[in-house]
């Protein structure tokens, strides 16, 4: 039986507030198990950072816990930025199995760990929220590296105090968002209960907690998410496109089903016709001990799910981050891009004949900024990736509905040419990186026009 129970590594992903904490979260997640003279088992992939299992327990000082979990541990996703999980996608949804809310305890909430949680809400991913900083809190006794309980315990009470009522708050916003939570300690379902726990990504204390309590949802929720089939057909994602020195275009990707071999037929997802190819080599990174040597990359044979890695293939410059790659097989290519294509096209065709246009920077944030629109009832004439050019704009001076003469930029900037152009028409335009405002501002805005 235990053979049935293969799970692939779970992937997470961080998000948050600008400044919040993300990058340094994953810097210390790393460095963690590094200082801990495990440097060997942590392992590098290109776009994530695996830390397998035993680190974690040990880490958390509870190695008896290993036979417990059934992963093999977790896939940190190395882009955090807050559109990292949105542009991962995967078939149907996110990519990202779990999620890390990150949120300055001091701050508080903050308009980009709003649009996280929403994305969750979305989505359905279990996550839990880190309060981060808590070395800021004044007063605060720094024990690095400890697990927060241990650490709590040395704080004196009015240091205790204020912990609770700041995570009290969070309590209250996430419950304006629609989800119950808990100091992590106090959860007993985290079915019910979103768990927050209290961290600081510069002394390491509660990152412990973090890693275990996210082995814990993996294990509870995931378990038939995470079930797979190393024989499968590869299956991933594009993280980046990447020229790199001698090896030209080549596309970086989370694999997240399936084996993927050299010298596989492989379909990726482009802004016109799927790219059908093949691959002429697998790169990993160098392991630490071999930074000597001048090349960066280390070729392999082949990669199982889940796993970060870089592929050099020809004719990958139109590759599109955030769309599909898959294996095909000897007669199936055409058949696969046809659903590639497909898949783009839920997202890029227009949803009506008229609308208002959106453009944004990558596929995912695109699809997420439908899917917003589409739940208040907006019309979308045009939805497309990039930034907002001349032809944008000469396309929305032709409507006439003064409503719809609009364009909702998400993440992009304007073109020179297009900035020009639109002095001279009557086009409104917003821009931005927040969904839920941009649509805030548009709903305003055309209830003053009727007005
Ligand atoms: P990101 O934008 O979410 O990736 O945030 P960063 O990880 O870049 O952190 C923003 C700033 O906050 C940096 O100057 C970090 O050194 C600092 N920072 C992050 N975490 C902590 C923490 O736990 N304690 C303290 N004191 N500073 C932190
Ligand atoms: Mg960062």
């Amino acid at each position: 039986m235990a053979e049935n129970k293969k799970l692939r590594t779970p992937i997470v992903c961080v998000m948050g507030h600008v400044d919040h904490g993300k990058t340094s979260l994953l810097d210390k997640i790393r460095g963690t198990a590094v200082v801990a003279g495990e440097a060997g088992a942590i392992t590098q992939h290109i776009g994530a950072t695996e830390v397998p299992i035993d680190i974690i327990v040990n880490k958390c000082g509870q190695p008896q816990l290993i036979n417990k979990f059934i992963v093999p541990g977790l896939l940190f996703i190395d882009t955090p930025g807050h559109h990292a999980f949105t542009s991962l996608r995967s078939r149907g949804g996110a990519l990202a199995d779990l999620a890390i809310v990150i949120v300055d305890i001091n701050e508080g909430f903050m308009p980009q760990t709003i649009e996280s949680l929403q994305i969750l809400k979305r989505f359905k991913t279990p996550f839990v929220v880190a309060a981060n900083k808590i070395d800021r809190i004044p007063g605060w006794r720094t024990n690095p590296e400890k697990p927060f309980a241990e650490s709590f315990k040395n704080q004196s009470e009015n240091v205790q105090q204020l912990i609770d009522t700041r995570i009290y708050e969070l309590v209250g916003e996430l419950y304006k968002l629609g989800f119950n939570s808990e100091r992590y300690d106090r959860v007993t379902d985290f079915q019910k209960n979103v768990g927050i726990v209290p961290i600081s990504a510069a002394t390491g204390e509660g990152v412990a907690d973090i890693l275990m309590i996210l082995l814990g949802l993996a294990q509870k929720f995931l378990e038939s998410n995470l079930r797979f089939d190393a024989n499968n057909p590869g299956t991933g994602t594009v993280l980046e496109i990447k020229e790199e020195k001698g090896l030209g275009t080549t596309i970086d990707v989370i694999l997240y089903d399936g084996t993927l071999k050299k010298g596989d037929t492989i379909v990726v997802g482009s802004l016109g016709n799927p790219i059908i190819t093949k691959v002429r080599a697998l790169l990993k990174p160098r392991p630490l001990t071999e930074i000597q040597t001048e090349e960066k990359f280390k070729s392999v044979n082949e990669v199982t799910a889940a796993i970060g890695v870089k592929i050099a293939a020809p004719s990958l410059e139109k590759a599109l981050a955030g769309t599909a790659v898959r294996v095909a097989g000897s007669d199936n290519a055409d058949e696969i891009a046809k659903e590639i294509k497909t898949e783009l096209e839920q997202v890029t065709l227009p949803t009506g004949s008229t609308g208002v246009a959106i453009k944004a920077d990558t596929i995912g944030s695109l699809e997420a900024l439908v899917n917003e629109l589409t739940k208040e009832e907006i019309p979308i004439r045009k939805a497309g990736v990039g930034d907002i050019s001349h032809r944008d704009i000469v396309e929305v001076a032709a409507i006439e509905d003064p409503y719809y003469s609009v364009i909702i930029g998400f993440n992009v900037s304007m073109l020179p040419d297009a900035r020009e152009k639109i002095q001279s028409s009557e086009i409104k335009v917003f821009m931005g990186n927040i969904i839920y405002r941009l649509i805030d501002d548009y709903k305003d805005w055309v209830k003053k026009q009727k007005e």
